[in-house]
């Protein structure tokens, strides 16, 4: 059966995940000082993360891509650009998150010669890890405030409020206010003694095998979505579930939460929504990794993670390392 390491706690866990941002102060007793926040973005210490069409701007560098942030200087010549949203402070600089037009975006890019306005999904394989939290928190708000300009009640403007983090209808009878969303989705790595479940969707690309995953519906636990999930996609039932660590994922707005579970046996079948289930041993999984039989999820998601810390419990090999090999021995 799969063991997680106890003895680092779920904190610790999750921020192993890509993306985890929780050691940025997020201020949150700001956000409506709006003299305070005004000091803060005309000060040195202000860093802006520019979205355009949520993509984030970034810069290849001998460390990989690098986050590139507009300083206050640069953002006043950006003519008439929407109030920037307050993201927080690793205690040296204040970030904010503020989106960009298609003119706007040829400014920022004659500036930046070096930089471009990239997939985050994608940059972030290669890039800190630290920066790359800060960029999805800032996705993450991007997509709410451009998916909700308008009231769901009575369909009036709405307006952003509390440094962009909230949105209150312009129409004064209604005045209805709403808060960033996400979506919980789970994700959940299932064992049977010493083998792990792994499932390929119809239209992933060819080979691509990972862990199941769903979302959550209303009116359900997190503990319940897995065993529907794990029931509906391969007919399997489920003896222990445990939660391992969680993951933002803003593409487009989920958070992950992610799980171990145990089968009570191997028997599984394929449902509409998978082609193909397959159980895998170590040996297993090394040889079609390595024989490019398949392809795992990049090791940014937290699909890679729960499959990379089953290996590594079972093997005490890294899996990161046989998939660059794997990579490798293609490219010869
Ligand atoms: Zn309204």
């Amino acid at each position: 059966m799969t063991q997680v390491d106890l003895s680092i706690d779920r904190i610790t866990r999750s921020r192993r995940n890509r993306f985890t941002s929780v050691r940025l102060d997020r201020l949150v007793e700001y956000r409506d000082k709006s003299e305070w926040v005004e000091a803060a973005q005309n000060s040195d210490a202000a860093r802006f993360v520019p979205l355009w069409h949520s993509r984030s701007l970034l810069a290849v560098s001998d460390k990989g891509q690098v986050a590139v942030y507009l300083k206050p200087g640069e953002l006043e010549r950006l003519d008439a650009i929407q109030s920037p949203t307050l993201l927080g402070t690793d205690g040296k600089r204040y970030f904010f998150a503020v989106s960009i037009n298609d003119n706007q975006r040829e400014e920022v890019l004659a500036r930046h010669p070096e930089a471009h306005f990239i997939d985050l999904r994608r940059a972030s394989m290669d890039m800190d890890a630290k920066h790359a939290g800060v960029l999805a928190y800032a996705k993450a708000l991007h997509y709410w405030q451009h998916r909700h300009i308008f009231c769901g009640v009575c369909g009036s403007p709405n307006r952003l409020l509390s440094s962009g983090h909230k949105l209150v209808c312009s129409n004064e009878e209604c005045a209805r206010q709403s808060f960033p969303r996400i979506d919980p989705a789970i994700i959940v790595l299932v064992t049977h003694q010493d083998a792990c479940l792994l499932g390929r969707n119809a239209n992933w690309p060819p080979k691509h095998f990972s862990t199941l995953a769903g979302f959550v519906e209303p009116g359900e636990s997190l503990e319940d979505a897995v065993v529907r999930e794990v029931f509906e996609e391969a007919s399997i039932r489920l003896n222990k579930i445990r939660y391992v660590s969680s993951q933002p994922w803003p593409f487009p707005a989920s958070s992950m939460c992610g799980f171990y579970a145990e089968a009570e046996n191997r028997d599984c079948a394929v449902s509409d929504e998978l082609e193909e289930v397959r159980w895998f041993t170590v040996d297993q999984l090394e040889a079609a990794v390595m024989g490019d039989s398949v392809r795992l999820s990049p090791p940014v998601s937290i699909a890679f993670r729960l499959l990379a810390d089953w290996y590594h419990k079972r093997s005490g090999k890294d899996l990161e390392q046989l998939v660059k090999q794997a990579r490798h021995l293609k490219h010869r």
